[in-house]
């Protein structure tokens, strides 16, 4: 085993990566840490980058699918509490990384502080969503980010906003190894009226994602303003399946295992489905879930 002196109590090796994505499926992590203050983060990537050794970052796992049979890799899973507090600073809202979006929209809304609210229904942490832009057709969490508090490779806290931060269509110029903190400038509106737009919008959202959404990807990213949903739909891929692996009848570009299915099953439909979208409509998709 590498070594990881004076923080074994956090490090542990091969540890199962089902438990932690969205269909419950996939290999185990060669290392696998969950530190519990920023101290023990910085120790842990100083280590790692001394012995060689890749860092990834796990949020809530709603967009990863873990398809290898071993992530060679030193996986770090901000769950601890010094990694998902989140206060309240005048017009701002401000969070860590490892937070839950849900609770970053349920802070805004008793705090009576607009912005956020499209986002409800979006599955993951606060720095999943930054990382990825998370958003809808309209809004996306970019466009409320005023500052997100980083750890770069060499262990160093550092601060991007203004021209640093950039957003576009499901990504962020956040390439930084860690992803610490965001603040998030809202406008403040009624509480109450606030909460009734949260719950209208998260409503909406689950309206259009799978019933029973924990076991189930979003495949694939919409395409110059055709969504991907359509892109399936046209090309005749409603209800196609390999092996357990199927298309979710209401949203075809979500993807769910059911009983028995492996991530290969997974894999091979995902792949079948950019294959044939590409071969009937000349669109390559491009994938939103990022594969280990
Ligand atoms: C049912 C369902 C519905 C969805 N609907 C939407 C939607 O409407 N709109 C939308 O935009 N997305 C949607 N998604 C995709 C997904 O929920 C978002 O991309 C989400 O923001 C990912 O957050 P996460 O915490 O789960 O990140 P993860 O899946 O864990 O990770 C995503 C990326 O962020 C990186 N990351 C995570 N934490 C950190 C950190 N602390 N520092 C640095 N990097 C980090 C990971 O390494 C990875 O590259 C949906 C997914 C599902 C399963």
């Amino acid at each position: 085993m590498a070594e990881f002196s004076g923080l074994e109590h956090i490090v542990r090796e091969n540890e199962p990566l089902a438990p932690y994505g969205w269909l419950r499926t996939g290999g185990v992590a060669r290392y696998f840490a969950e530190p519990t203050t920023e101290d023990e983060l910085v120790s842990l990537i100083v280590l790692c980058k001394a012995q060689g050794i890749s860092v990834k970052l796990l949020g809530g796992g709603s967009n990863i699918l873990v398809a290898s049979d071993i992530v060679d890799a030193m996986v770090i899973h901000l769950s601890s509490a010094a990694f998902t507090e989140i206060h309240v600073d005048g017009n701002c809202v401000v969070a860590k990384g490892g937070a839950k979006l849900v609770q970053l929209l349920s802070t805004a809304a008793r705090e009576g502080l607009s912005g956020l609210e499209s986002l409800a229904g979006i599955p993951g942490t606060v720095a999943g969503a930054l990382k990825t832009n998370a958003g809808t057709h309209n809004d996306d969490i970019g466009q409320w980010t005023r500052a997100v508090k980083v750890l770069t490779r060499d262990g160093e806290v550092a601060v991007r906003e203004g021209d640093q931060l950039r957003f576009a269509y499901r990504e962020s110029s956040l390439n930084e190894l860690v992803i610490l903190e965001g603040v998030f400038e809202l406008k403040a509106m009624d509480s109450v009226e606030v909460t009734k737009r949260t719950q209208t919008q998260w409503i909406l959202c689950k309206g259009q994602q799978p019933r029973g959404a924990a076991g189930a990807i979003c495949m694939f990213r919409d395409h110059g303003g055709v969504t991907a949903k359509s892109l399936i739909e046209s090309a005749g891929l409603k209800g196609a399946a390999m092996g357990a692996a199927s298309l979710n009848d209401a949203c075809p570009n979500y993807l769910e295992l059911n009983e028995g299915g492996s991530v290969e099953n997974a894999v091979a439909l995902l792949n079948h489905v950019q294959a044939e979208v590409e071969a009937q409509s000349g669109v390559a998709l491009v994938r939103q879930v990022e594969i280990w």
